[in-house]
């Protein structure tokens, strides 16, 4: 049984070689589809591309729209794709999730960011590295595996989802909440995230969002003791911050493997600060008027650790809100939360986690690492709506190129990834 194991496993290297062009040529139509998010463009028809390619391999297909999701409109419409293809034996369900939305383009390239060119063997644009390069990477080691071995035990899954980097509600979190990742339809997960060929992503930190207001009295600028400055408030809070919260929140570090180091603790940003009158209009030159800000508005952006809660991260702040208030006569705020995810960390003796070692081993002739994101996925959604441990992040491409001008992906990481994710379906659907 080991030694046809193996033979099929250099076969099927051989055949992804063979498939190189292919994989390049995959990769480039979906990058030439601009999906940007916001607003959600083209969703539809980067589903019906995925859709027309896995039918050719017979998988079972689903068009899912996000009705009522944030975003979801006649006009962006939230398109989800699940392709679904049954084995001949009972076995686990292998399903691999990429997002199909992109963010904005920025400024900087100096390629084309749709037009997916090659250059010293990569290709350039929005999207290549996060995650189409990722995508196209699983759909090939699909098609491999398939032709390889058509009667395997169990099944495979492929979805397309949209929104994953505005929060995934409109994807992810709309399949799990209908039952598409629930456990007892799935069983291992893997998200072709670029986190690199040799790395395993286990989960990453989680994310609490709030607006914070301190309120004040408006009055005449010339007479700023009748009023009561609310920015003023707000220098006092963010003076607390520095002192009280800050080196805290350095000295919290966390046992997940969060890479880069500098996130492997509790971290927060003030994600922007406003008080007083608008802005001004840059096309004029027209002076302010003289009063007292009666407001003054933060947003902060704290990402939290697994040793942490959503709960005793909101008490933290409040209670330094807290502080203030008892040393400053007249400070009010208001506090109000804006959104929250979990943590998510899978274990490491996870049996996808174990299969991709190994498949890493095998191709790449060397030890994985095990790493966290600082940021958080759709992880998220697959471990607390769907109640999916058994998830992770692997594929190809650079973290930090994800969201930066000439962004790129390489073929030879693309083919690496992709032969490991092949050697995975062997090892969990091969008996
Ligand atoms: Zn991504």
């Amino acid at each position: 049984m080991e030694s046809q194991k193996t033979s099929l496993l250099s076969n099927l290297a051989e055949s992804i070689e063979n498939k190189r062009d292919d994989l390049i040529a995959l990769t480039q139509d979906l990058v030439k589809i601009p999906t940007l998010n916001p607003p959600g463009e083209n969703y539809l028809e980067i589903c019906e591309y995925i859709k027309n390619r896995l039918k050719k391999s017979n998988f079972n297909i689903e068009l899912i729209r996000a009705n009522g999701s944030p975003g979801d409109s006649d006009k962006f419409p939230r398109w989800n794709i699940i392709g679904r293809r049954e084995g001949s034996g009972k076995g686990d369900c292998v399903h691999f999730n990429s997002h199909t939305d992109v963010v904005d383009v920025g400024s900087g390239w100096s390629f084309d960011p749709f037009g997916a060119e090659i250059n010293d063997g990569k290709i350039y644009g929005r999207g290549t590295c996060d995650m189409k390069g990722g995508l196209a990477s699983s759909i090939i080691a699909c098609e491999a595996f398939l032709e390889l071995c058509p009667n395997f035990n169990g099944a495979i899954e492929i979805s397309g989802t949209a929104d994953e980097e505005t929060g995934g509600y409109g994807g992810v979190a709309h399949l799990a909440e209908k039952g598409y990742f629930s456990p007892n339809r799935v069983q291992h997960v893997i998200i072709p995230e670029p986190l690199n060929k040799d790395r395993i992503c286990l989960g990453h930190r989680g994310g609490w969002w709030a607006e914070i207001e301190t309120l004040g009295k408006i009055a005449h600028g010339c007479m700023p003791f009748l009023g009561d400055c609310a920015v003023r408030h707000m220098g006092a809070v963010l003076e607390e911050f520095e002192k009280n919260l800050y080196p805290k929140l350095q000295n919290r570090k966390t046992e997940m493997p969060v890479v880069p180091e500098g996130a492997r603790h509790s971290t927060m940003n003030i994600n922007s600060i406003h008080g007083g009158q608008i802005e001004p209009d840059p096309d004029t030159d027209a002076l302010p008027s003289h009063c007292v800000p009666d407001s003054c508005r933060i947003i902060i952006d704290r990402r939290y650790i697994i040793e942490e809660t959503a709960e005793s991260v909101k008490e933290e702040v409040e209670s330094l809100l807290n502080k203030v208030k008892g040393e400053r006569d007249s400070f009010e705020y208001k506090i109000k939360e804006l959104n929250r995810v979990i943590p998510s960390m899978t274990n490491r003796d996870a049996p996808i986690v174990r299969s991709v070692s190994k498949s890493i081993k095998n191709v790449l002739d060397k030890e994985p690492n095990y790493v966290a994101s600082p940021g958080s996925y759709d992880q998220k959604h697959i471990d607390r709506i769907g109640t999916l441990k058994n998830c992770i992040a692997y594929g190809p491409g650079i973290l930090e190129l994800a969201h930066q001008p000439d962004e790129y992906i390489e073929i030879e990481d693309m083919i690496d990834s992709t032969k490991i994710m092949g050697n995975t379906l062997i090892d969990l659907l091969i008996s």
